[in-house]
């Protein structure tokens, strides 16, 4: 992977940052998006460049389409067409349906869905050009399996998995790949504000018996960018110690 150019969506924090970091050290170079947590999004940066790879951060909404447009012109000037998208960043509005309101609906979907559309869709050209590409969109078991209290989640996640098929079968014969990883409870800032009896739950169904490290998901996303991964496509992989079993 020496010298690729990987854009990770969401990576100034958690599962993001740890998948950056993972590819700096595989030796590509690495474009980080965020939406505002500046401090955060330094801290990705450096752990990059300690890493050995050069890194450039860019602010960046990937549910607006303005943005999506920049971020990917921006990653273009600074390092050449992307060529591994980790389309990682999501977002949760937790309510159960009965009380669920339609911002927190949209937003869900406009972030998870949406926004890995729209960041696919503007690197896609590239890569048909280049006759080379990876796409690893980040979904959940929650697309798999659903739960309680997260059916905009649920949603927006399996529509990543049909959407990440979908661009597997029309771009497969052009060298690109596109795959996705479902994580399980993965120790974040996402998953940290759980109540115990929530997460006490989660582990009976987990056959390892705890939760993920970040770094866990990184691996697997490593990867499926990988050149030992080109005959992978249309996959989902789930990182989640044997929760779903597929
Ligand atoms: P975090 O909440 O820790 O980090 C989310 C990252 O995404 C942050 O960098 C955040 O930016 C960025 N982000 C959020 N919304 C946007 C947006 N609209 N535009 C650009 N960037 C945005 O999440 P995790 O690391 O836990 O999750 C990463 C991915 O993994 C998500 O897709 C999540 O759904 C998925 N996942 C996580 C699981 C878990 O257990 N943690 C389990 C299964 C899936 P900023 O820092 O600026 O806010």
């Amino acid at each position: 992977m020496e010298g690729r150019v990987a854009l990770v969506t969401g990576g100034g924090r958690g599962i993001g940052r740890a998948i950056a970091v993972r590819l700096a050290e595989s030796g590509t170079k690495v474009a980080v998006s965020y939406r505002t947590n500046d401090e955060a999004a330094e801290e990705t940066a450096r752990l990059v460049r300690e890493a050995g790879a050069e890194c450039e951060l860019f602010k960046s909404d990937v549910a607006s389409s303005d943005d999506v447009a920049a971020l990917i012109k921006g990653v273009s000037e600074a390092f050449g067409p992307v060529e591994i998208l980790v389309n990682n960043a999501g977002t949760t509005r937790d309510n159960i349906m009965m009380r669920m309101k339609d911002a927190q609906f949209d937003e869900v979907i406009a972030t998870n869905l949406k926004g890995t559309y729209l960041c696919t869709r503007a690197v896609l050209r590239g890569m048909v050009r280049a006759r080379w590409g990876r796409i690893i969109s980040v979904s959940s078991v929650v697309g798999l399996i659903g739960n309680a209290g997260q059916a905009n989640y649920a949603a927006s996640k399996a529509g990543i998995i049909g959407f990440t098929k979908s661009i597997a079968r029309e771009v497969g014969n052009r060298g690109i790949t596109a795959n996705t990883v479902a994580p399980g409870y993965i120790k974040t800032e996402l998953t940290a504000g759980l109540p115990e009896e929530i997460t006490e739950r989660v582990l009976g169904q987990v056959p390892i018996g705890r939760l993920g490290e970040p770094e866990e998901v990184a691996e697997v996303v490593a990867f499926l960018a990988g050149e030992g991964a080109a005959y992978v496509t249309g996959q989902t992989l789930a990182v989640d110690g044997g929760m779903v079993m597929q």
